[in-house]
């Protein structure tokens, strides 16, 4: 290990102390002693364009290095995912997530869907299906409270198997997204047979929505082209009431960034649903 560090830039360097506590924090979080671990989750409201409800929340990853401190989810997601520690990081998301939402129920707030990322690694392992039943199982989550975010990517490494799987979740009851859509490399053949329920654009296309005619054209053919597959569209990165006009005037069904709120604290979503008119 140090012989090899030597001859490595910094940058390597630097991903081994993350591996490390990575590692660290994973063992703490397995253990599960209510202890702390650096693992929480944030929450970010999804918002109905019509009707300006919050229908449900995603939850987001942070990460707080035993000595580093924060660390962005860009510089160790991709860390995690290579050595496989993905999996059961996903999976403790997973598993807190289901039972947050599940807690927000039974403290009598209106139901809320909660969306979880799910990455290449974690949907690939053999039994996802299983964890993804038990976390539900555990935290007492119908099925229609959960959805799943996946990448359009993932699901091109192996078509046959990742519609296999996903027809699975779906008869479970789980609802399934395509997060960053048009960033990854799905035909739009291929889109017909994914047993999906909304399509997320991908920030990039947003950022500029309000005077980029390219970004434009993006967004309203994948509004257009969700709606004629029955799929719900969704935009993320919503930060200033220009790109929320633009997207309201095409028919985007839901939106999702700063504008609205950013990623927070689970008692956050709580206050806000408290000022939503009960239904
Ligand atoms: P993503 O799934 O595309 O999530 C959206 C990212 O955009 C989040 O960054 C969110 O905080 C950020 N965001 C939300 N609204 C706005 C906005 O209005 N403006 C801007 N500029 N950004 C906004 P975050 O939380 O840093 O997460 C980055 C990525 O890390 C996520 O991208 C996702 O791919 C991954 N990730 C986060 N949590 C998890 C997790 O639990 N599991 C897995 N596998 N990946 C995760
Ligand atoms: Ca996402
Ligand atoms: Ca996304
Ligand atoms: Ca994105």
């Amino acid at each position: 290990y140090r012989f090899y560090t030597r001859d490595m830039n910094a940058r390597g360097e630097e991903n081994l102390v993350l591996l490390d506590g990575l590692r660290q924090s994973l063992d703490a979080s397995m253990a599960d002693d209510g202890g702390a671990h650096g693992f929480t989750l944030l929450y970010q409201p999804k918002i109905e364009l019509a009707s300006g409800r919050m229908f449900g929340v995603e939850a987001l990853l942070r990460w707080e290095h035993p000595e580093h401190g924060q660390i962005a989810p860009a510089r160790f997601i991709g860390l995690a995912e290579d050595s496989g520690m993905i999996v059961d990081i996903g999976d403790w998301a997973l598993r807190t997530a289901c039972r947050q939402a599940m807690a927000w129920r039974a403290a009598g707030l209106p139901p809320i869907t909660v969306s979880v990322n799910v990455s290449p690694r974690q949907f690939e392992e053999r039994r996802l299906v299983e964890r993804v039943a038990a976390a539900l199982a555990d935290s007492g989550l119908p099925p229609d409270g959960l959805e799943l975010e996946v990448t359009e990517t993932l699901i091109m490494r192996d078509l046959a198997q990742s519609i296999a799987k996903m027809r699975t979740l779906q008869q479970m009851g789980v609802s399934l997204s395509i997060d960053d859509f048009g960033t990854g490399y799905s035909s739009l053949s291929s889109l017909k047979s994914f047993p999906i329920s909304r399509l997320k654009i991908d920030q990039t296309f947003v950022r500029e929505l309000a005077d980029n005619p390219g970004d434009q054209a993006i967004a309203t053919a994948v509004i257009s082209l969700g709606h004629k597959l029955k799929l719900r569209v969704i935009a993320e990165g919503v930060e200033t009431e220009a790109q929320c006009a633009f997207l309201r005037a095409h028919g985007c069904d839901e939106m999702q960034g700063y504008l609205f709120s950013k990623p927070v604290p689970p008692e956050r979503i709580a206050a806000l649903l408290l000022e939503e008119p009960c239904q």
